[in-house]
C-alpha cells in the first residue's frame, strides 16, 4: 500500500479552478479520494493553516479539511483534529453576523475582516461516507463558511462589506499588535 504523503502545490486567485463550482464526490471511500484527504491534511498542516478546501490544490471536488488548532498564528484557536468535510450543506445561516480577520492560502499576503454568521447548521459527511448534523458557532463556524465558499467559486473578497476592509499583511500585523481588536484570524 503507498502510503506517501504529498505536499501539493496551491491554487492562487486568479485561476479559474477558485472560481468554480465543484462536483459532489460519489466515492468517498475511492482511494484516489482517500489519499487527496490525506495530501490535504499534510499540505494544510505544512502551511499551518487552519483549513483547506479541495478547489485549492486544483481539485474541484467538494471536499474540505477543517484543522483548527492554536499555535503561533492563531493563539486562541480552539483544537480539533484535522477533520475532512465532504459534500457539506450549510443549512442554516444565523442572522446576527460578526466581523474578523480572515487570510487564505490562496490569496498570501491580504488579510480582510470579513463578515460572518455567527452561528450555522451544517450536514455533510465524513471520510468513511457517513452522514453528520451538526451546529457550529465562532471560529469553527467562520473556516466552514470560508471553505464552504471555496466549493462555490467563492472568496472571501465576495463577502466584504467594504474594500476599505482589505489590509496587507504588514499593516495587519501593525494593527494588530497595536489593538486588542483580534480575538481570531484565519487563513484557509
Ligand atoms: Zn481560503
Amino acid at each position: 500500500m503507498n502510503m506517501t504523503k504529498n505536499l501539493l502545490q496551491i491554487a492562487l486567485l486568479g485561476h479559474p479552478v477558485l472560481r468554480k463550482k465543484a462536483q459532489r464526490v460519489k466515492s468517498i471511500k475511492e482511494r484516489a479520494v482517500q489519499s487527496l484527504i490525506d495530501d490535504l491534511i499534510y499540505t494544510v498542516m505544512d502551511a499551518n493553516g487552519v483549513g483547506i478546501a479541495a478547489p485549492q490544490v486544483y481539485r474541484s471536488l467538494q471536499i474540505f479539511i477543517m484543522a483548527s488548532h492554536p499555535n503561533e498564528r492563531y493563539p486562541n484557536a480552539p483544537e480539533m483534529p484535522a477533520t475532512p468535510v465532504i459534500n457539506p450543506k450549510i443549512t442554516h445561516y444565523s442572522e446576527e453576523t460578526e466581523l474578523d480577520w480572515e487570510g487564505c492560502l490562496s490569496m498570501p499576503g491580504v488579510r480582510a475582516l470579513v463578515p460572518r454568521s455567527k452561528t450555522i447548521k451544517v450536514t455533510f459527511q465524513d471520510r468513511e461516507g457517513n452522514k453528520h448534523c451538526d451546529e457550529y458557532e465562532g471560529f469553527i463556524a467562520r473556516i466552514f463558511q470560508h471553505e464552504y465558499d471555496h466549493l462555490n467559486g467563492l472568496v472571501f473578497f465576495d463577502r466584504l462589506d467594504s474594500l476599505k476592509d482589505i489590509y496587507m499583511e504588514k499593516e495587519y500585523k501593525k494593527i494588530i499588535s497595536t489593538h486588542k481588536l483580534v480575538r481570531y484570524d484565519i487563513i484557509c
